[in-house]
């Protein structure tokens, strides 16, 4: 769809004003995987971590990311997801150097060297950013001092040069050593260790730095942050993000796939076409019913208020955002 109005973006202080009882921590709170809200809506406890700030919401959900427990899931003989502490990383390990789609939080780093480092002895060549977000790209510039090029869209490096508020959080903007080393525009390729991966760019969706990685051999698909699998996606409506791009996204992504190929999500465990697909029913199914309420004149209070994810929230709603705050990103970027 067209570029938004500034005007009609959402904003925290909207998202707050719709939500009425979130504030602050509780906010942040609401925002962590299922997996560390143990079902239920409590303050956010702020672990006791060296330089982990209480009043700093960036070093809280760093620190808290960073505790979730590292999981490995093997894709192929050669490909592995690691998930946990932030969006989901791929690797592809072989003689050619290891190529890596994604960081992790900074908090995590050394466990996440010591996992790459155990996946034999080649250097790691590549480190490929799915989109602009810290939990994406937080350990940018410790992969650049273990040797790797960084490769990204163009407006990913665009965006980690500007500052930015996001979710009650600060981030200035990022210095030389984290930024993308190459960028490219539409499409890139590359062959390493048998594999002749290719990078597309998503037009705006989650953000307007989305890429996808195909790994064609393996059948493998890395769908960053335009995939929240199982869980209600959060939409970034400040650096482009919105509800009309998610769905057009997962269009376009069931489009690639077949009903063996193994599908990577930005968040959640891996999934396959029938999980994408019941996210892309979710996500028409919540925004058809807001635009028809929005159309009819009804203010996003109103359309809070009539919940119309009701049905799915007991599934959808234990992950990464709030039904609420989900209503009211849908609603201002329709
Ligand atoms: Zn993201």
């Amino acid at each position: 769809m067209d570029r938004m109005p500034f005007s009609k973006l959402t904003t925290r202080r909207e998202m707050l004003r719709a939500t009425g009882a979130l504030a602050g921590g509780a906010l942040l709170a609401k925002l962590f995987p299922g997996s560390l809200l143990a079902g239920a809506a409590r303050p956010l406890a702020y672990p006791q971590q060296a330089g982990a700030a209480p009043a700093d919401p960036l070093a809280a959900m760093r620190a808290q990311m960073g505790a979730t427990p590292l999981e490995t899931v093997r894709l192929s003989d050669n490909l592995t997801m690691l998930s946990g502490p932030g969006g989901n990383v791929v690797v592809l390990s072989g003689p050619d150097g290891k190529v890596v789609v994604d960081t992790f939080v900074q908090t995590v780093w050394a466990k996440l060297k010591q996992s790459l480092d155990g996946m034999g002895n080649a250097p790691i060549r590549w480190l490929i950013d799915t989109h602009w977000h810290f939990d994406h790209t937080d350990n940018n510039s410790n992969f650049r001092a273990a040797g790797a090029q960084i490769l990204a869209h163009e407006n990913t490096r665009k965006r980690l040069s500007e500052p930015h508020d996001l979710l009650g959080m600060h981030f200035a903007p990022s210095p030389a050593s984290a930024l993308p080393t190459q960028t490219f525009t539409a499409t890139h390729r590359m062959q390493a260790n048998g594999e002749n991966l290719v990078l597309g760019y998503i037009p705006p969706a989650h953000t307007d730095t989305d890429i996808y990685i195909q790994y064609p051999r393996a059948n493998v698909i890395h769908l960053g942050d335009t995939f929240f699998n199982g869980m209600y996606p959060f939409i970034d409506a400040g650096t482009g993000g919105t509800i009309n791009g998610m769905i057009a996204a997962a269009n376009r992504s069931l489009g690639m796939v077949d009903g063996s190929t193994k599908i990577v999500p930005g968040h959640g465990p891996l999934a396959d076409r029938a999980a994408l697909t019941r996210y892309r029913d979710v996500l028409v199914t919540v925004r058809d019913r807001v635009q028809k309420e929005k159309s009819a004149g009804k203010t996003v209070e109103e359309v809070v208020a009539a919940k119309p994810t009701a049905e799915f929230d007991a599934a959808w709603g234990m992950g990464f955002m709030q039904p609420d705050v989900f209503v009211t990103i849908v609603y201002n970027t329709l």
